[in-house]
């Protein structure tokens, strides 16, 4: 019979990995288990072999320079560039430069967390009074209904205008207006991770889906793939927000037993699941360069586009790979337009976005069609292992990642981006700040000598 770990830690995503690099740097005994037959969870690089350019279906961008990221991959001497070029929106069929996030930071500077917490709906119907007369105001106020469906994924009629501050102010702190990308994408990061992990004896297993958690203070049993099961003193659970919400009878989620106490319920309900599809195309060329098609003499080119905004329903906004010069193009379906493409299949939501791009750039479909060449998808809500793609908090949802984050008996520990307490949930720094953070509060417990735990050293 093996001995069994001291942590057992579920989920192998960046909160599961950071959590896992500082125990078993302590010296502790750890185990991961991922369902999946990767590590990195909603990190997920691939390779394009033409372009030999990462390809996210996840995570994309460092926002920002948290130092969660920056100082894994300065050590490594990792190579980042800033992501630049021009923003385009398209406007009422126009298609023309724009500075939306100047324009969006117009609005959300009014947002107030000394009032009580409403929705961002709600908020927009009384900010801003002079919108009502003024045209420049009200499109503001549209790109910023837009920016919050989009980059939170989140449905504006429910996400809470306090947390979407903390957001703000958090981000304000990294510089989160600048946007990197390390050079063969998170891949750099998670390949870190796993030289860490590996140098610190830490075991990983893949393929295990973990069914249900038994547990009682000080001694826990993880029941998985219908059969095995793990024994510790103590686990550490970074499942997704989706996967933690889910019914037990559903693919992937996990039963207690005993049951979640009534405030980890009551966290759980006040938060939410973002939605994203996202696709990304492989072209035979930049084709975007030569357009808009009928530019006045000397005006711009899409040639340095790095985002479009619009108002599409289907793939409202779209990037390329700048600074790099590459004929790849991603797609972004948030929210409602994510419903609407989810479970749907790769040629039925690649057509979608081929449609999009031609009433965006008015570039027939057909000649779209011929110069695609590959397309990479990957749908967030349908993967029983995420059920969504990041979270956020609801209206009258503060106070819930923590309630969320806190440990019980000191026996089952909690982290993943939704338990993040310092404002940057739904990001990849954000889930290594809740694994640290979870760490610390078992190597705390462990020190405290609560029970008869071993103990390093
Ligand atoms: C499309 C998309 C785009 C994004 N873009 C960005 C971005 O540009 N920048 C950014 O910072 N963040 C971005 N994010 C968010 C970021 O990816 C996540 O916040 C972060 O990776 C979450 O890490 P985690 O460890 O909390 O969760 P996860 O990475 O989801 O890890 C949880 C792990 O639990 C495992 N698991 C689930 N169920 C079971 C089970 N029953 N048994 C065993 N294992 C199980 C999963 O397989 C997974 O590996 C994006 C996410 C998505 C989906």
């Amino acid at each position: 019979m093996s001995i069994p770990p001291d942590i057992v830690i579920i989920g192998a995503g960046a909160a599961g990995l950071a959590a896992a690099t500082e125990l078993g740097q302590a010296g502790l005994a750890v185990s991961i288990l991922d369902a999946r037959n990767r590590i990195g969870g909603r990190i997920f690089t691939l390779s394009d072999p033409v372009c030999h350019a990462p390809v996210e279906l996840g995570a994309e961008f460092i926002h920002g320079r948290p130092p969660e990221i920056w100082d894994l991959l300065k050590k490594r001497r990792v190579r980042v560039k800033e992501v630049d070029g021009d923003n385009w929106c398209v406007q009422s069929g126009h298609l023309g430069k724009c500075d939306f996030f100047s324009e969006v930071d117009e609005i959300l500077k009014q947002m107030d967390d000394q009032t009580p917490d409403e929705s961002f709906v709600d908020f927009l119907k009384h900010c801003c009074r002079q919108s009502k007369t003024n045209r420049r105001l009200q499109e503001a106020k549209e790109r910023a209904l837009s920016y919050v469906t989009g980059f939170n994924a989140a449905d504006p009629s429910q996400v809470s205008v306090h947390w979407l501050l903390k957001g703000m102010r958090a981000e304000e702190r990294i510089e989160g207006d600048r946007a990197f990308r390390a050079q063969h994408g998170y891949a750099d990061l998670i390949e870190i991770f796993q030289k860490q992990l590996l140098n610190a004896g830490v075991s990983i297993q893949l393929g295990i889906k973990v069914d249900s958690i038994h547990w009682r203070p000080g001694n826990v049993e993880v029941r998985a793939n219908g059969s095995t099961s793990f024994a510790a003193p103590r686990v550490l659970i970074t499942l997704p927000l989706g996967v933690l919400r889910a019914s037990t009878e559903e693919n992937g989620a996990v039963r207690f037993a005993p049951d979640l106490p009534r405030q980890k319920k009551r966290a759980l309900s006040k938060l939410a699941m973002g939605k994203v599809i996202r696709v990304t195309l492989r072209f035979r060329e930049r084709f975007w360069v030569r357009l808009p098609k009928d530019r006045r003499k000397g005006s711009k080119t899409l040639a340095k586009m790095s985002f479009l905004f619009s108002q599409d329903d289907c793939f409202p906004t779209w990037w390329t790979t700048m600074p790099e010069r590459l004929p790849i193009i991603t797609g972004w379906a948030p929210f409602r337009c994510a419903e609407r493409l989810s479970g749907q299949n790769e040629a039925f939501v690649v057509e979608q976005s081929l449609q999009t791009l031609n009433r965006l750039l008015g570039v027939s479909t057909q000649e779209l069609e011929s110069l695609l060449q590959h397309a990479y998808f990957h749908d967030w809500q349908n993967d029983p292992f995420s059920r969504g793609a990041y979270s956020h908090a609801k209206v009258g949802g503060d106070g819930a990642q923590a309630a969320l984050a806190s440990p019980i008996e000191n026996t089952l520990f909690f982290a993943g981006e939704a338990t993040d307490i310092s404002g940057h949930n739904g990001t990849v720094h954000g889930a290594i700040a809740s694994g640290r953070r979870a760490a610390s509060e078992i190597q705390r417990s462990l020190r405290r000598g609560d029970d008869g735990l071993t103990r390093p050293g």
